[in-house]
């Protein structure tokens, strides 16, 4: 065993035992580590502790290399991000990236990925509120493609071709497109040029001019991700964050939702159809 200190991003807490509190944490040179911190729980009902989620700084454990828990011996935080906390909106948004990070679930340094998670979650915690789905959409994507899953949304998947002005198919298996040609029984979410050159450009965290349908592409991200990086398993984040997007936009029940789900697709940007 080694004593390791690391920068490090809490990105989740929960309570274990009376006294104990499991966290996990993306360190810049060991990606995620799951840390056991005892006597936790008293200190951090006098607010001492400085381990609330989303603050980042140095962390010190007793490391041992292939144990599910490290044990910890000391979190300085140097940014606490309590914007994100006291904002149930932009918690949510910090709540996909963080999931996002976990789930993908590498053990190794990623001094890039955590370069850009910080990133993230101070973008997440200071754009303007109406502007953050874009901007998760940006970071999201942004990340998923640095962990190593790019959608193909320039050529056709099976044959190459370049949709051009058409629409196209996405298709999660695949990770891609599917042009008209190919697309037969294809089942995925129908996308114009206009939809398909935002996904480019978030992947790259380019903010597109103007977003009409921001909740459609969140679902195309979320699916992506349960996809190829999650193992199958949507991440509870987006749907945490759906029903806070639905809450701002208009009081709908569970039943609204569903068929909002299919009507809305990325498709019919303006300009999207020739
Ligand atoms: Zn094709």
């Amino acid at each position: 065993m080694s004593v390791v200190t690391t920068p490090a991003v809490l990105l989740r807490s929960f309570n274990y035992s009376e006294t104990s509190r499991i966290l996990r944490f993306y360190t810049r040179d060991h990606g995620v580590v799951g840390v056991m911190a005892k006597g936790t729980r008293s200190r951090s009902a006098r607010g001492g502790t400085g381990l609330e989620t989303f603050a980042s700084g140095s962390l010190t454990i007793h490391f041992r290399a292939g144990r599910d828990l490290q044990t910890l011996r000391d979190f300085a935080p140097a940014r606490d991000r309590r914007g994100l906390a006291t904002d149930v909106l932009r918690f949510a948004g910090a709540s996909v990236v963080a999931e996002l990070v976990l789930e993908h679930g590498v053990q190794e340094a990623g001094p890039e990925i955590f370069d850009r998670l910080e990133a993230a979650l101070d973008a997440l915690a200071e754009v303007p509120r109406p502007a953050l789905p874009c901007r998760l959409l940006q970071e999201a994507w942004g990340l998923v493609a640095l962990l190593g899953y790019r959608p193909e949304v320039e050529r056709c998947v099976q044959c190459g071709a370049d949709p051009g002005a058409d629409l196209a198919r996405f298709d999660f298996g695949a990770g891609g497109i599917r042009c008209g040609h190919c697309a037969a029984g294809a089942t995925g979410p129908r996308l114009g040029p206009v939809a398909r050159q935002q996904i480019r450009g978030f992947t790259a965290r380019i903010a597109p001019g103007h977003l009409e349908r921001p909740r459609a592409h969140l679902r195309l991200l979320s699916d992506f991700v349960t996809y190829h990086v999650s193992g199958g398993k949507p991440l509870q984040s987006f749907r945490f964050l759906g029903s806070m997007l639905r809450g701002t936009a208009e009081a709908s029940d569970e039943q609204g939702e569903d068929a909002a789900a299919t009507a809305e697709e990325p498709t019919d940007e303006p300009g999207g159809r020739p």
